[in-house]
Parts: structure tokens; sequence; C-alpha cells
């Protein structure tokens, strides 16, 4: 019997991990990928306090290095469920289980697909949604991206560096993302604004060729060419393998309380898949932080009960 298993290794769940190894529990943090979430994902951190910028994957490494030397633990595991026996839980990975008495989700989100014609059939023939990961394929090209936050605008800045135009198409004529972030996008002279705009197509052959996009105000519709597509439309919880313990909201977020405690008492979510309005690395880590202490009061009650 475990005293914690954490879901995700993002920046919410290693911090959960460091304060509740810290309060010496035996914490196990599961992870179906490469620790570090969507750090991994991110060239360049330029608003996590005390480093002026930092290489998202090197700040990743910097959360995980110090878990082992307070004895957590980091297993591979694709978690599929996950069962309330009350006192205690049972989490189901692809091929194992595990019981423990607290169980942190820190699963995160996923990017949202636009939903269009051409978007799944050219995904990897110039359909993106990872500049870091695909940016470096088109040198020299034109590109698309759509979207009005700041992974939107973030992510085109980005991209300047390697193609020799980036055309944002948003669909209204004001962008969500931050106030820095459009300066420095509107100062870029290798992007592009289609405003009040959605891409209705995707369009090529073998490989991506432009898009089909529409005014929504003049409904005027043109083909603008491009040779990459890169979307960032919002986010979706990764909340799927807890829908069964009844913790999600109508659209899989998952609501807490200021202490992180979902619906189910042993069990807390943090991080992007919480129920909330600021999604950044900072709150994952402040609620990273809440949950690891939480769960320590939590087993210290839960003793009280169990010795009585
Ligand atoms: P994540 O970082 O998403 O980590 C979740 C982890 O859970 C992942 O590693 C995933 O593999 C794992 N997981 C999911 N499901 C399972 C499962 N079933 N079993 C096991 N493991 C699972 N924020 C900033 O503050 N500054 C920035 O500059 C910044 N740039 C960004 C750029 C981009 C392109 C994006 C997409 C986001 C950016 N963000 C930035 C937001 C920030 O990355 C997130 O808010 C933060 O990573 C959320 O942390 P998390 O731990 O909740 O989730
Ligand atoms: P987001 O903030 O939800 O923005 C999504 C954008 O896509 C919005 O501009 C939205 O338009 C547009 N959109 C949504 N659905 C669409 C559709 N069907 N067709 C066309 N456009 C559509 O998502 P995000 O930019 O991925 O950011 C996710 C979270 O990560 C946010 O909390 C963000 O702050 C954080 N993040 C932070 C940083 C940073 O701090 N540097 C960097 C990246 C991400 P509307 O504006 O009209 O709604």
């Amino acid at each position: 019997m475990l005293d914690v298993v954490i879901i995700g290794a993002g920046p919410a769940g290693m911090t959960a991990a460091l304060y509740a190894a810290r309060s010496d529990l035996s914490v196990l943090l599961l992870e179906r990928g490469a620790p570090g979430g969507q750090m991994n994902n991110t060239a360049e951190v330029e608003n996590y306090p005390g480093f002026d910028s930092i290489k998202g994957p090197e700040l990743a490494m910097k959360f995980y290095e110090p878990l082992a030397k307070f004895g957590a633990k980091h297993e591979y595991g694709y978690v599929v469920d996950v069962v309330d026996r009350g006192d205690y839980k049972t989490v189901i990975t692809e091929d194992k289980e595990y019981d423990t008495r607290v169980v942190i989700i820190s699963t995160g989100a996923s990017h949202r697909h636009l939903g269009v014609p051409g978007e799944e059939e050219f995904s990897g023939r110039g359909v993106s949604y990872c500049a870091v990961c695909d940016g470096a394929f088109f040198r020299n090209r034109e590109l698309i991206v759509i979207g009005g936050g700041d992974s939107a605008v973030e992510e085109a800045i980005y991209l300047t560096q390697f193609a020799t135009k980036v055309s944002i198409v948003h669909r209204r004529d004001e962008l969500r993302a931050q106030k820095i972030i459009q300066d420095r996008a509107f100062r870029n002279e290798k992007i592009e604004f289609i405003w009040d705009s959605v891409v209705e197509e995707i369009t090529g052959e073998n490989l991506v060729n432009g898009v089909e996009v529409k005014n929504v105000k003049t409904g005027e519709k043109t083909h603008v060419q491009a040779q990459g597509v890169f979307i960032y439309v919002g986010l979706d919880p990764i909340s799927e393998p807890f829908k069964n313990l009844g913790v999600t909201n109508e659209n899989g977020w998952i609501p807490t309380d200021l202490n992180m405690k979902t619906s189910v008492p042993g069990v807390f979510a943090i991080g992007d898949v919480r129920e909330k309005t600021l999604r950044q690395i900072t709150t994952a880590v402040g609620e990273g932080g809440i949950a690891g202490q939480q769960a320590y009061l939590y087993l210290q009650d839960l003793q009280d009960k169990l010795a009585k």
C-alpha cells in the first residue's frame, strides 16, 4: 500500500511529488511519456520566476532531478482507471495495479483539434500542433498559425526563425494572448494577421499547399498558400481515466476546492486538468505544493480514523 500515487509528471505532478516526499510519504509518480509534460514542448519559458529565460526541457530537468533525493519514485505507466475503495484507491495502468491511500491527478490537457477537412489527412504532412517539434522542417516556407491565444502567438513568433512568412488566422479582430506577447508579434515583420477569419479547409495533394479562409464578417473566401499549418485553438482536459470516479464536470475538467480536493475524499487534482482560469507553470506549481501538503494532512486524519 503506497501513501500517494501521482498521475502525470508535468510541473504540477512533480511539485506535488516533491512536497509529499519531503513529508516522508511513500510517493510514486506515474508518467506515460517523458517527465516534464508541456514544458518539453516549450522552446523558451520567460515567465517562471527566478529565470530570465530558460528552455522548457531544461526547466523540466530542474524539476525532475531533486525528486529521487527525497525518495519519490518514478515509473512508466499509462493510467486507464482509478477505483475508489473508500480508505484506499486502486490505480490501474495498462499493465499494472497499485493500491494507494491518496491519488493526485495531474494529467494536464491536450491540444484541441479544429475539425476541418484536411486536418487529419495532412496531420504529420504539413499539419502540426507543436512548433518546437516540427518548426525546423519548414525552413524558408510560408506558414499558417490558427488561433489567437498565448500558444498561437508565441509559437508563431518562434516559427519566424525558420519561415519566410507566418500568417496568424484568428476568428476575431483582437488577440487573447498576453499583451507582452502580442506586442512582440506586432513588431515582427515576418508575421501577418488575417483577422475575423476561420480556416474552413486545409488543402494539398500529398503535402499541405494552403488553407481555405473565410472572413466571418464579409463571408468572403480566399485561398492562402502555405506549406505548413500549426493549430493552436485551445485545450481539452486529459481526464478520460477519471470519468468512472465521478470527479469531472460536463466538459471533462476537474473541479476542486481551494485545497485541491475533488469530490472524492483522498483524490486531489492539480494543474491544467483542474477547472480554473489561468493555466501556467506557476499555477501548476502552486497547486502541486498545496496537494502535496494536503495529502500528508489527509493521511494523518485517516491514520487516526483507522486506529479507532
Ligand atoms: P502537463 O505539463 O500537461 O503534464 C501532464 C503530464 O501528465 C504529461 O507529462 C502527460 O504525459 C501525463 N499524462 C497524461 N495522461 C496520463 C495518463 N493517463 N497516465 C500517465 N501519465 C499521463 N506556461 C507558462 O507558464 N509559461 C510558458 O512559457 C508556457 N508556454 C507554453 C507553450 C505551449 C506550446 C503550451 C501548450 C503551454 C505552455 N504553457 C506555458 C502552459 C504550461 O505548459 C502548462 O500550464 C503546464 O505545463 C501544466 O502543467 P501540468 O503539470 O498540469 O500538465
Ligand atoms: P486559449 O488561451 O484557450 O486560446 C485558444 C485560441 O484559439 C483563442 O484565441 C480562441 O479564439 C481560438 N479558438 C478556439 N476555438 C477555435 C476554433 N474552433 N476556430 C478558430 N479559433 C479558435 O489556448 P492556448 O493559447 O493554447 O493556451 C492554453 C493555456 O496555456 C492558456 O491558459 C495560456 O495562458 C497557457 N499558455 C501560456 C503561455 C505563456 O505564459 N507564455 C504560452 C502558451 C500557453 P477566441 O480568442 O476568440 O476565444
